[in-house]
């Protein structure tokens, strides 16, 4: 340890558009902010060997002396996670049956663990978000996809083959919308940014708020513009959200019964929208938990915003170090 007891990680975030590093101190604090695109389908070799240098980059920025405990990844999955080997990630196309772990612990030369984006950012909410501590925490991110990390019993859970967490199909509304995947009335399906978009088209009249936000033209519906019609008093805008509040509350309803968590934590674009009736998505939450969460429900938004990826890389670095 150095004399002021500050740790250092090198944090990395591998999204199918974006792939982000920096240098992350043990109170969260980063320096060397670099980002640059994916373009996952020049390979994982030469996404591996670009972000070895945006992480060698972000590492001269630390202290004369930091200890640096190594490598942190947070990456768009499915993969397992002892390994970082992708198992048929949608996002990151020709990745299956492949790992930057040892090109990545080779170049840097230093430890490096890969672990999902969803868990490692219910991972950062326990160490530098409103939960510190917390032993049992999920956290849901409702976007174009929903998604979940799960913190049980201080441990991330991951599942047999690093396939756990993935909320967003859990069904909500059978008879309703399908996702992507396939699965009738799954969260996603039903309350996603593009579910909630499709739901305002297809109940489209061509009037009122949401339509003159569209500009007339149903297509160009998205879920904010549902918001923001509903907060103007459309009908029809007002209809999808209430729906939305209702899907959101049977999908989360369900979490907490399940796992009992001191902290459910929600963020991505979506929640943006939800958050404006807080205590309407409070009461959905509510009346679709078991009794004992009648009084009081442990549902908070992200304060981390868009650096929860890479506090995340940072704290299972923290944590898998502490083990080794
Ligand atoms: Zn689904």
């Amino acid at each position: 340890m150095t004399s002021s007891g500050t740790q250092y990680a090198l944090a990395g975030d591998i999204g199918g558009t974006n792939m982000r590093a920096a240098l992350v101190d043990s109170s969260g604090r980063m320096t060397g902010r670099g980002s640059i695109d994916t373009l996952p389908e020049r390979g994982i070799d030469d996404v591996s060997a670009r972000l070895a240098r945006l992480l060698e980059s972000a590492r001269k920025t630390a202290p004369t002396g930091a200890e640096l405990v190594g490598v942190g990844i947070s990456t768009a999955g499915p993969l397992r996670p002892e390994t970082g080997t992708y198992d048929h990630p949608p996002n990151l196309t020709g990745w299956h049956g492949k790992t930057m772990k040892p090109s990545l612990s080779e170049s840097l030369s230093l430890p490096v663990w890969i672990g999902h984006d969803a868990t490692l950012a219910a991972l950062a909410e326990t160490r530098f978000g409103d939960h510190v501590g917390a032993e049992n925490l999920i956290y849901v991110t409702i976007s174009t996809g929903v998604g979940g990390g799960i913190i049980a019993n201080s441990e991330m859970v991951t599942g047999a083959s690093g396939g756990a967490g993935e909320v967003g199909h859990l069904p909500v509304r059978t008879g309703a919308y399908r996702c992507n995947v396939g699965c009738d009335g799954c969260f996603e399906g039903n309350a996603s940014g593009p579910a909630i978009a499709r739901i305002a088209r297809e109940r489209f009249t061509g009037a009122g708020p949401l339509s003159n936000l569209a500009g007339g033209d149903p297509a160009k519906i998205t879920s904010r513009m549902v918001f923001d019609a509903a907060d103007a008093g459309d009908p029809v805008a007002q209809g999808v959200v209430d729906l939305t509040h209702e899907n959101v509350g049977i999908g989360l309803g369900a979490l907490l019964n399940i796992f009992n968590p001191e902290a459910l934590v929600i963020g991505g674009g979506v929640v943006q929208g939800l958050q404006r009736h807080w205590t309407r998505l409070q009461e959905s939450v509510k009346a679709h938990s078991l009794p004992g969460y009648r009084n009081a429900i442990p549902l908070t938004a992200t304060r981390l915003g868009d650096d929860v990826s890479l506090l995340g890389a940072a704290q299972l670095a923290f944590r898998q170090a502490r083990r080794m």
